[in-house]
Order: C-alpha cells, then structure tokens, then sequence
C-alpha cells in the first residue's frame, strides 16, 4: 500500500484526491506555484512543497520540479488530476524511470490516444465504430476532394494532434472544402506544430455521449455506462448527466461492453473515457481521454463508486473492488460547471470572493477549492466549484440542482451562476431535448444584453 502520494494539480480536483487519499490512510503531498500558497489543496494535503512562479510551465507543468518534490518528501506516487501533466506520456515515462508510481495508464496507452488519428486505427480494429472518414492523414487538396465525393458533404476536417477542439473546421460543400483544408492545416500547425489533418463526415445533429472505462491493467475491464455532456460551448462542456436521458438499457448493455472489451484486450489500466456522437441510434467514436474527467462524480453517484480511490487501487497492482455485475445504476446525477467568468460573453473574473456558501442536503455533493476570502488567482482555469445533484430519476435531480443553486453563495466575482437558473427554465432541459448545437443556439437568442 502507499503510505503517501503526491498530487500534481491544484484546485477542486487536487481536493478531491486528497479526500480519497486520506480515507484510505493515505498521506498527501501538495504542490503549488507562488500563487497559490494560500490554496485550500496547501491547506489540505498534509504537506505542501512550493514548485515555482505563477505561470504553469514554470510550476505545474514543470516535470523536474514534480519529481523534485516527490524525491524530497518521499512520495511514491503521482496522481495527476485531469489537464496539466495527466495525459503526457513523457512525463509517465520520467516517473517510472525514477522508480515512481504513476496513477493512471501506461505511457504507451496515452501515447496511442494522444495521436487521433492512430487512436481511431486501434479503436476501429477493436471493433469500436468510428465515423466514417479518411484512412490516415490527407496530405493534399486532391486527396481530401476524393474522398468528400465518396463520403459526401458536410465534412469535418480534424487535427491529429488536436485537442480543445482546435483545428477543426467544417465544410458544407465542395466550394467550401479549399478553405476547411487550409485553415484547419495552419491552425494544426500554429497550436499543435503538426499540420497533419484527417477527415469525417459532419454530424448535424449529434449528442455527446461519453463511455466511462475502467481497467486494471492487466485484462480486465468493465464499463460504468454513460454521460451525456451534449451541452457544449465552444466545444467546452458546461453541464453532463448520467444516465444519458435518450440511452436506452440495451443501447449501454451493447456499446459499454463493445468499451469494456476494447479496454480488456490492450490490457487498460485505471479510468478512461471513450467519446462518441450519437446520432439516430447509431454510436460513432470521436476520441479517448486516458484520465479522469471532470466530470466523473455524475458517475461515482449513480454507481456508488470512488473512482479515484479504485485508481489508487489498480496503481498499486491490487483488482479492482467491483465486477460488471456489482454496477447497477441507481437513480440520476447532473453537474454544472461553475466557472468565474460573466455572462453573456463568458470572460474571466479572477478576484476575490467576499462570501461563500455552499449547498447542502441530501444528494447535493459541491466539489470546490473555494472559501471566504480566497482570492482567485488570474493564471489558471476560471472553474471554481462543481456542483453535482443526485436524485431518485431525472425530474427530481432537477428539482435537487433548481433548490441547491438557489442556496449557493459565491460573492465578490461573477460566475454562470446564473446560466443554470436560467437553463432550468427550459422546456428542453427539462425534457432532456438537447444536441451539442442546442446551447449555442440559445445564448445568440436569449443571452444577448
Ligand atoms: P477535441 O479533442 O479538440 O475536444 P473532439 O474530437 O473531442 O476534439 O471533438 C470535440 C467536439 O467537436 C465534439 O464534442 C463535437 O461537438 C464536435 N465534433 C467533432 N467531430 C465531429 C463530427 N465528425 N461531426 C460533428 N461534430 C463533431
């Protein structure tokens, strides 16, 4: 068992790996930039180790400062929380090469679904079904022409290397095919350095769907079903449900296990997550996240699972605690993301937060690093607290998410507070009636001043 971990990330998800650490007699190493000394993660972790200057590529992102820490406090492990470090197989392979744990999957595995176009390769020979598309990269105008004529329009001309949904862009027509290419080509380069592109037919109206995996590394797998994160803004997700309102029982039974297969035979390690777009029934694969999500508590709560606690597990070489069997859903979870930005244009507003409450009750659970007085710094990410509901079926978690945002307090910033009250009130929310265009489409209408 190890006796003490380090955590390298900050905020809410730095906490909530504390609280998992701690229930299992775990000892807990902070590490923080200079901005974040009075950080609630520092507060928390039982010891904390300063790893440089505001800026994430001198502090959080600074391998030989992480290792550094751990070799000073005798951590043996790593957890990396989600963006930062966490799907960088260079830095796996550092960590392991100091003789460190790393609480996540092989380098090898990150490596593979790092590069889109290689992840959809292994995806599609695992029988995963993909979106129908080009074989590889296109390298030419000619070559990206033949293939639209085959597939037919409208297309998506895709990174491989991308992320954050950068580097794509959509075509409607052959006419507008020259410009796709292009654009998507330089955009590739200037924010990836690789200009490879591929592409897929575009789907128009499409949910996102998203297939929570688990493995241990040696085989065995199962699948703890769906998410639904259709509520996007700039490809940005903004509130994630499980179950998915329009998945049927038999549709998570099939794609879970085609998931869960996928995972057992590349012998997967920890959590992951394989993204799809649902459209009319059918499931097309879009990419993998080799991490834990942001959005993983609306799972730990219809299953009654602590994900990070089962990745703990499997780093150590234990078997997971539960089998396909044991994960019965029970009832329906929502999260919002509670960003400090305002409305309607969504710009940060770092500052200082003059009052805080937080929501209680049964089947209210409020991840967040907040507290009276803690000033946001300017430097990182504008999410400031998760706030995730669980009830007995969907109406009444959003009843639940309705009466805990109406007991929230965070003062002395904006937040998008006022978006969830807002989005409560539709009738498509409420109905579950919504595909990744639905919030776009609402806020040009109604968040216009
Ligand atoms: P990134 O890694 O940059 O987030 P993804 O491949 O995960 O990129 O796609 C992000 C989002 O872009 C999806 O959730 C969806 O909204 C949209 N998208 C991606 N591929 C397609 C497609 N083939 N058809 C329609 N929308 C797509």
């Amino acid at each position: 068992m190890f006796e003490k971990i380090l955590i390298a990330n900050r905020g809410e998800i730095a906490l909530r790996v504390i609280r998992a650490a701690r229930e299992m007699g775990i000892k807990t190493v902070a590490v923080h930039s200079t901005a974040d000394a009075d950080a609630m993660h520092v507060r928390m972790a039982d010891e904390s180790v300063c790893i440089g200057p505001p800026a994430s590529s001198e502090s959080y992102l600074s391998i030989p400062s992480i290792i550094a820490a751990c070799e000073v406090t005798g951590a043996q492990a790593i957890h990396p929380g989600y963006g930062f470090l966490s799907e960088n197989a260079n830095f796996v392979q550092i960590v392991e090469d100091h003789g460190l744990t790393f609480i996540g999957p092989s380098a090898e595995h990150i490596r593979i679904m790092g590069d889109k176009i290689t992840a959809k390769d292994t995806m599609k020979a695992l029988g995963v079904p993909c979106v129908p598309g080009s074989e590889g990269g296109i390298a030419t105008l000619k070559q990206a022409q033949a293939l639209c004529a085959d597939i037919g329009f409208p297309i998506i001309v895709k990174a491989t290397a991308g992320g954050g949904g950068r580097g794509m862009k959509v075509a409607q027509n052959a006419a507008e095919l020259e410009k796709a290419f292009l654009t998507a080509r330089s955009e590739a380069k200037a924010a990836f350095g690789n200009d490879e592109v591929y592409i897929e037919k575009y789907l128009t109206t499409p949910r996102h769907i998203e297939i929570q995996v688990f493995g241990d590394g040696k085989g065995r797998a199962v699948h703890l079903g769906e998410r639904d994160c259709s509520l996007q803004r700039r490809h940005q997700k903004v509130l994630e449900e499980a179950p998915g309102p329009c998945i049927t029982a038999e549709e998570r039974a099939r794609i879970g296990k085609i998931c869960a297969d996928a995972c057992a035979n590349i012998q997967y390690r920890g959590a992951g997550t394989i993204e799809f777009l649902y459209e009319k029934g059918d499931f097309f694969f879009i990419e993998m996240n080799t991490r834990l999500q942001v959005e993983h508590p609306v799972t730990e709560a219809i299953f009654g699972v602590d994900l990070v606690q089962e990745q703990i597990r499997v780093a150590e070489g234990l078997p997971m605690s539960f089998t396909q069997d044991d994960l019965i859903i029970n009832g329906h979870a929502i999260e919002v993301r509670i960003n400090a930005e305002k409305l309607p244009d969504f710009a940060p507003r770092p500052g200082r937060i003059t009052q805080f409450h937080a929501p209680g009750g049964l089947g209210v659970r409020m991840d967040s690093a907040l507290y009276d007085g803690y000033k946001i710094p300017p430097y990182y990410d504008s999410l400031i607290a998760k706030l995730i509901v669980h009830g007995k079926d969907r109406h009444s978690a959003l009843q639940r998410l309705a009466r805990a945002l109406g007991e929230l307090i965070v003062d002395g910033v904006d937040t998008t507070v006022p978006l969830f009250h807002a989005l409560l009130q539709e009738e498509d929310i409420q109905s579950g009636n919504y595909n990744i265009h639905w919030l776009e489409h609402w806020l040009e209408t109604h968040l216009r001043d």
